[in-house]
């Protein structure tokens, strides 16, 4: 059993399935849907359409309509009340997971299934065994920040829980795992522990005690990197404390975690010096993990997209490490791989798997007033170079022409499968009247006036955005959490910078005839956004999975309350 499991494992079985997959994309495309249809067309949701049997992609495009999360919603809550009649799958589904939801404000329910299951390891063992070719890693371990979510029943009885709790705790998935990945650092009890301030105390412990081991350093989006390293920053001392002791803090309380850590924990003045000495040679914490662990070959996690914004961070931790960006996907199911590790995160792009889900793009294209056209969905290997698409998926887990909300930009294709870039979220964040603003566009002008900021040695820690339209006329709100003391000049020119970095022509046309009034920069207090992060992990919310939330309305009406309460300073732009 062992030997077929590394069998299955083979790094060049592996790239060789994928080159052949790849090369045959709209096939692979087409006998998918079919398969899809075989599967599950006796579903009602299928049957609603009437679909009769037919799997081909012409009918099942023009039977099926475009269907969005509120669409499939009434299906998805019968199924966590417990109704187990066929009503997106033909095999019932018998666990339901949480998107993290950040930027609705509330998780959303999702079907999960062994099929996700399945997907999920041909992504990671995918883009692994490309990795592994550039950065071979030998045995040792892995310090992964790794979270699970408090896993509840639904009113139905099915298991709830996010994502990647879900997939953690597939048996198969950790075989395959321990077969193919070095193992994590830390104990289960640590990764499922019921507060995660502990668990991430632990996390760093375990590495520190494993530094000679760790090979790699990862987590599931960036973030949680970068906050780990933060973090210890603050703790530094007393996780020394206890290496040096071989006690473990009092601050960590609950009894799993403190009887598994201390199967780990001995006395060790000597590791406890070197961590000591390291961390006192450190300008300001430059390289940090590259000193601590010293036989590191790169750091892992999703540094696209919303993660963007952390990787100066990351690079200023990781020393001289490269950073490897991983692989693209929702809790709806995956997309693609990473199969070019040696590309800088900027330039990642990932490599649709063809047989893990039908996929259709819908071109989105501006014409010369600045108007979007809605087109028709075109198939997977009908995409076009340098062209931008909303990504439509159908897959295993009850998910029939899903608009995801993803705006992806084709880079190039590997073999006849496309190489996406992730974009951004497709729906605005920023909008009063005219002006359309997205994500991305919220990121490049943070990025502009963060450069300003930087000048003066000081970084933004985090950043969201508000529309608010209680002032006439309504206006931009950003919210800053920044290092280093307030600095009037400077973060009045970083207000007339976002301002002036927007430059939509909505919003530049409405701003000079004041249908949009001055931007406002408003300063909050340090750890506002740790009490952000605390906010949606007790809604349920993984750590793993969590993404700030980059604009805040009032349906996120908690949020926008501790944002306002910790504001320390406003500014309002004088660019116009
Ligand atoms: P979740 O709701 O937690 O399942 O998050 C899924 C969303 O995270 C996707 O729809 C994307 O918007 C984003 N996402 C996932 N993977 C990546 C990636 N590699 N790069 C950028 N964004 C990603």
């Amino acid at each position: 059993m062992l030997e077929r499991m590394e069998d299955m494992c083979d790094p060049e079985t592996i790239v060789a399935e994928f080159e052949a997959l790849s090369k045959d994309a709209g096939r692979v495309q087409r006998e998918t849907l079919k398969k899809i249809l075989e599967e599950n067309g006796e579903t009602e949701y299928l049957q609603r359409w009437g679909l009769n049997g037919r799997t081909d992609p012409d009918s099942f495009k023009s039977f099926v309509p475009l269907a969005t999360h509120t669409d499939l919603e009434p299906y998805i809550h019968r199924i966590a009340d417990g109704d187990n009649s066929s009503v997106l799958t033909g095999k019932p589904i018998t666990t339901i997971s949480l998107s993290s939801g950040t930027t609705q404000g509330k998780p959303k329910f999702v079907p999960f299934n062994d099929e996700l299951v399945e997907d999920t390891m041909k992504i990671y063992k995918t883009s692994f065994a490309f990795r592994n070719r550039e950065y071979p890693i030998g045995n040792g371990k892995a310090l992964q920040f790794i979270y699970g979510s408090k896993q509840f029943k639904t009113k139905g009885g099915l298991a709830a829980g996010t994502a990647t709790t879900n997939i953690y705790l597939n048996a198969e998935f950790k075989k395959t795992m321990r077969a193919m990945q070095t193992p994590c650092c830390s104990p289960d009890e640590v990764i499922f522990g019921p507060e995660f301030h502990q668990s991430l105390y632990c996390h760093l412990l375990c590495g520190l005690i494993f530094r000679d081991q760790v090979q790699v350093v990862s987590s599931t989006f960036a973030h949680s990197i970068v906050h780990a390293f933060r973090t210890f920053e603050q703790l530094w001392e007393q996780l020394v404390n206890d290496i040096r002791e071989g006690v473990l803090s009092s601050r960590i309380t609950v009894p799993s975690i403190r009887t598994a850590m201390s199967k780990l924990l001995k006395p060790d003045p000597e590791l406890a010096n070197i961590i000591y000495n390291k961390c006192l040679g450190l300008s300001n914490w430059y390289g940090v993990i590259q000193e601590l662990f010293p036989n590191t070959k790169y750091i892992y996690g999703i540094m696209t997209g919303s993660m963007e914004p952390y990787l100066t961070k990351l690079r200023h931790y990781a020393g001289g490490l490269p950073l490897l960006s991983a692989d693209y996907g929702s809790s709806e199911g995956w997309i693609g791989a990473n199969v070019n590790p040696k590309l800088p995160p900027e330039l990642v792009t990932f490599a649709v798997l063809p047989d893990i889900g039908y996929f259709e793009f819908i071109p989105l294209k501006e014409d010369v007033h600045g108007l979007e056209h809605e087109r028709q969905p075109i198939g997977l290997t009908e995409v076009k170079v340098g062209e931008e698409y909303e990504i439509i998926v159908t897959n295993f887990a009850g998910l029939y022409r899903y608009r995801l909300g993803d705006v992806v930009k084709v880079k190039g294709f590997h073999n006849s499968t496309p190489e996406l870039q992730f974009i951004c979220r497709r729906n605005l964040l920023l909008t009063i009247n005219i002006d359309k603003n997205t994500e991305k566009d919220l990121q490049i002008a943070v990025e502009a006036a963060a450069k300003l900021l930087s000048e003066e040695k000081q970084e933004v820690v985090d950043f969201t955005s508000h529309v608010d339209s209680s002032t006439e006329p309504g206006h931009y709100v950003i919210f800053w959490e920044i290092s280093g003391e307030l600095n009037d000049e400077i973060l009045k020119e970083c207000c007339d910078c976002l301002d002036k970095s927007f430059v939509d022509a909505g919003y530049v046309g409405s701003r000079k005839v004041k249908t949009i009034g001055p931007l406002e920069l408003r300063i909050v207090r340090r750890g506002t956004f740790h009490k952000i992060l605390d906010h949606f992990v007790g809604l349920g919310a993984a750590v793993s999975q969590f993404k700030t939330p980059r604009c805040v309305g009032h349906n996120n009406n908690n949020v926008l309350q501790i944002l306002s309460s910790n504001v320390v300073k406003s500014y309002f732009s004088t660019a116009f």
